[in-house]
């Protein structure tokens, strides 16, 4: 996402700058001035000088101190001499001479120096600074945005969150998640006129949460929100709240929330609130729980304040919703839930064109095969894809982005970079084309299996020596018994193809193991795909949008003869596949002797070899 929301130019003087032209003035008054006028005032005398004027008569008025003698001659002149104890007389001396005993200097108290000299000075300082603090925060609040807000965002730790005024993210930067936007296009009329709610009696959703995978936009969607509305917008992650000292987290949502209420209409975006929102339950014992635990309550409270008609509408995401305090989806709080799941394969490709829209296009890039080749991908892998699928152009020396560079860019954020440094033996590199042409054949000679679209035997960085990349026609929803099952033998390919050629099997096989174990258990746990257990559920999805780990829900007895029905299908699958690769061995060897030697070929070569003669 490039952001445009350049912070105003301030054209006031920079803050430091005042400073210092304060700082030098005060230091040049202490210095030259002060001292100068205090000198002119004063004259100092020694003691004959006192005793003449005296005699001749220029004393009008005296001060006696214990130690020092400060005195007016007739023309209003101060002086000061050092008194002299022994000299009793002197008291008398003056009277007769006529001499006004009074006050004429008031010497200052060290307390009084200090103050005079410098604390007056400073006071308008201080006052300057106040005022451009509050000047720059205010500045802040007022659409600073970006980055003027995160750099004096720390100044003062009660406005670290970070606020946008009419935020330049509209609902046409995110592409598909319509259902999201409908959802959320409500909060967006509500928060344009609140008025026409309360009219009526509708009470607007106080929170909505935005759940699902990462990257799929859900921080884009909540910002685009703020844009469409053109109302400040109050971000902060979860995260924030808790890595500060103790305490700090409550006050900060207090301080969030009387600061929102301030700006309403507005926007309070708690992002990934799962950080503070964790059940409450969860972990106890831990002494550092309790800080989040405080800070879920306060969050929880100002929740339940907050009179809704106000306008502040609470927002915030999540991908881990099973996690929550059930508390916060209690109506009253989060009760709007908007699920922004990956996108479908339209949505890819309108993913695809927003982002390419800011990069220089060939004539023959296709979004449509991009979208179909990444099946699963997020909206924030995607954007990724056509960044790097430029970067490549560039590093190609091109001036516009090609097909074979998005190409280039799928397979990198899929399977890792290239990695050009990897050396394979002879043979290594063999057993590479044979597992890869196996792993081919066996989805090309079944009915249920996706085309294939491209074998590469070019190690990637992500440790994979080469892979099979295969693409559906349209976009898969469903999947059929069959087709699971000619997956699973598809992944058994590789390794079957190694046996079928070398009679001997290596480690490359570890991650087909991996996806068809996988497949089989779920087959068995979770889609009712077996006659023995039928239709009941063995496994639970533990967290649906990270990966999906499940963990087993029934009896031990049950669990192992689960165990042994997963590895009869795998193993069926595995000699389903061997016998395949085994009746078109020619097929094979030939396919896997030009992939030796070319490293990479397309689907139509393949498919041209495969049904040549
Ligand atoms: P999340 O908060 O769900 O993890 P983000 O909102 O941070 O995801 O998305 C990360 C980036 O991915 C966005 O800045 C944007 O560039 C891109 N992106 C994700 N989903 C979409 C989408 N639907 N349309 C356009 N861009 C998207
Ligand atoms: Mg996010
Ligand atoms: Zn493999």
């Amino acid at each position: 996402m490039h952001e445009n929301n350049e912070p105003k130019r301030n054209r006031r003087m920079p803050f430091y700058v005042s400073y210092g032209i304060a700082l030098l003035i005060i230091l040049l008054l202490n210095t030259f001035l002060f001292p100068a006028l205090t000198r002119a005032r004063i004259r100092s005398v020694d003691y004959g000088t006192f005793l003449t004027m005296l005699e001749e008569g220029k004393l009008s008025e005296v001060q006696l101190e214990e130690d020092e003698i400060y005195f007016l001659d007739k023309d209003g002149q101060l002086y000061q001499t050092n008194a002299i104890p022994q000299d009793y007389a002197i008291v008398e001396r003056l009277s007769a001479a006529g001499v006004v005993f009074a006050r004429v200097y008031e010497r200052q108290s060290i307390l009084g120096y200090i103050f005079l000299n410098w604390i007056l000075p400073f006071l308008p300082l201080i006052l300057l600074a106040t005022w451009l603090s509050r000047s720059i925060n205010k500045r802040m609040m007022n659409g600073g945005g970006g980055m003027n807000a995160m750099m004096f965002g720390g100044q003062s730790g009660a406005k670290q969150y970070v606020v946008e005024e009419g935020a330049s993210v509209r609902f046409a930067d995110v592409a598909g998640q319509d259902e999201a936007k409908e959802s959320l296009q409500e909060i967006v009329g509500f928060l344009h006129d609140p008025k026409k709610y309360e009219k009526i009696g509708a009470k607007m959703p106080k929170g909505a949460l935005l759940v699902g995978p990462p990257g799929t936009g859900k921080t884009l969607l909540a910002r685009a929100v703020a844009g469409e509305a053109g109302v400040p917008f109050f971000s902060i992650a979860g995260s924030e709240f808790v890595e500060m000292f103790v305490g700090m987290g409550a006050s900060k949502v207090r301080d969030l929330f009387r600061q929102a209420g301030e700006k309403a209409p507005c926007i309070v975006f708690i992002d990934e609130i799962d950080t503070i929102g964790k059940r409450r339950d969860s972990g106890r014992g831990m002494g550092g729980n309790d800080e989040r635990e405080q800070t879920l309550n306060q969050l929880l409270t100002e929740m339940d304040g907050f009179d809704a008609t106000k306008g502040v509408v609470i927002l915030a995401a999540t991908n881990r919703p099973e996690t929550l305090d059930p508390a916060l989806l209690r109506p009253g709080r989060f009760d709007r839930r908007v699920p922004v799941e990956l996108p479908d394969l339209q949505g890819r490709e309108a993913i695809l064109r927003l982002h390419a829209s800011k990069v220089r296009l060939g004539p023959d890039c296709d979004f449509n095969v991009v979208a179909r080749m990444t099946p699963g991908a997020s909206g924030a892998e995607l954007a990724n894809i056509v960044n790097e699928a430029a970067l490549g152009a560039v590093r190609m020396g091109r001036d516009e982005v090609l097909q074979q560079d998005l190409q280039e860019a799928v397979d990198t954020i899929l399977a890792g970079a290239q990695k050009k440094n990897t050396i394979l033996s002879e043979h290594e590199k063999r057993v590479v084309a044979f597992h890869e042409v196996g792993h081919a054949l066996v989805a090309a000679l079944q009915t249920h299996s996706a085309p294939v679209q491209k074998i590469t035997i070019v190690p990637r960085t992500s440790g994979a020596l080469g892979f099979t990349m295969q693409v559906d026609e349209g976009e898969r929803t469903l999947m059929t018994k069959e087709e699971m099952l000619d997956k699973i033998a598809t992944l058994t390919g590789g390794r079957a193809a190694e046996e079928e050629a070398f009679g001997s099997v290596t480690t490359g096989a570890s991650n087909d193991i991996e996806q068809a174990t996988k497949l089989a258990r779920s087959m068995v746990a979770r889609y009712g795909m077996s006659e023995e257990f039928d239709m009941v559920a063995l496994e639970t999805v533990q967290n649906a949008y990270l990966g999906g780990d499940s963990s087993l829900a029934c009896s031990e007895h049950t669990a192992s003869a689960v165990d042994e029905k997963v590895v009869k299908i795998v193993k069926s699958c595995h000699e389903k596949a061997r016998k395949l690769l085994s009746d078109n061995r020619a097929k094979l060897d030939e396919i896997s002797g030009y992939l030796y030697e070319k490293e990479t070929i397309t689907g139509e070569e393949f498919m041209a070899l495969l049904q040549k003669d």
